[in-house]
């Protein structure tokens, strides 16, 4: 679990454009933050600096109290998942969730009970045997979950991990990953420009604009406000 700190963090591409702006944000641990705020506003950028996929220009990210700026994304233990599933397609659903832990050196008894008990808080256990090709997009989406929480890592990250799917499915992933979040209690960041997933799903919601963190409040005092 970790608590994540964005203090006066700027980030700045090579080609000058200010997609983050002295960001002060404070994720606590074990909370589910929702970042929302229309396209282009910088949530897809702060995101992937918690990752360690993008460098930091000016100010610090701290991961449980240590400036994280220079760690490689691999030391930081936080997983990512993304819209597109990314999952291997000549791989089988055990495998894909496996991989991950196969690429550490896991042995395969440790391995083993690790996919079971991820297959069954997932509900996948009756498809552990199947390719990617050969399952809903609800299901996949749900192995591409699985991939993030095998590693017991210390934060999720999720960039639009929805928007892919059809609106019944989801509904229905909402709910899952509200209920997976509140069972492992691991910190989580959620971002999206949809306003039902912004006031349904997270702690708390914070709204960005042009880079800068416009309002930070809990879901209801947010939308409830005249
Ligand atoms: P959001 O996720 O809210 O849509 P992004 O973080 O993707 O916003 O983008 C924020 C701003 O930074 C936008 O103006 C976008 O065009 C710009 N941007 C994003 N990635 C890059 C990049 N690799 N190089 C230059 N500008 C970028
Ligand atoms: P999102 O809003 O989810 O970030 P985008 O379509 O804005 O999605 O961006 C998709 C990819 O394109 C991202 O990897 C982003 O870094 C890159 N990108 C976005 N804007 C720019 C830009 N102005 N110059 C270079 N790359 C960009």
């Amino acid at each position: 679990m970790a608590e994540i700190v964005f203090d006066r963090v700027t980030k700045r591409y090579d080609d000058g454009q200010l997609a983050v702006n002295a960001l002060n944000l404070t994720i606590e641990d074990g909370e589910f933050l929702v970042l929302v705020g229309p396209s282009g506003c910088g949530k897809s950028t702060a995101l992937r600096m918690i990752a360690g996929l993008e460098e930091i220009s000016d100010g610090e990210l701290k991961i449980d109290g240590t400036v994280a700026n220079d760690l490689a994304p691999r030391d930081r233990n936080i997983a990512m998942v993304f819209q597109s599933y990314a999952l291997y397609p000549h791989l089988t659903v055990a495998e894909n969730i496996a991989f991950g832990l196969k690429v550490r050196g896991a042995d395969q008894a440790e391995i083993d009970r690790k996919v079971a008990e991820t297959a069954k808080l997932l509900e996948l256990t009756d498809y552990l045997k199947r390719k990617p090709g050969k399952l809903s997009g609800g299901q996949r989406q749900r192995v591409a979950m699985g991939r993030a929480l095998v590693r017991s890592p210390k934060a999720y990250l999720m960039d639009e991990p929805l928007s892919n799917l059809d609106a019944r499915l989801r509904g229905q992933m909402r709910a899952e990953i509200a209920r997976l979040q509140k069972m492992t209690g691991v910190t989580t960041v959620y971002v999206t420009h949809d306003q039902v997933e912004a006031m349904t799903m997270g702690d708390r919601v914070a709204v960005m604009n042009k880079g800068v963190l416009q309002q930070l409040a809990g879901p209801r005092t947010l939308y409830d406000a005249p």
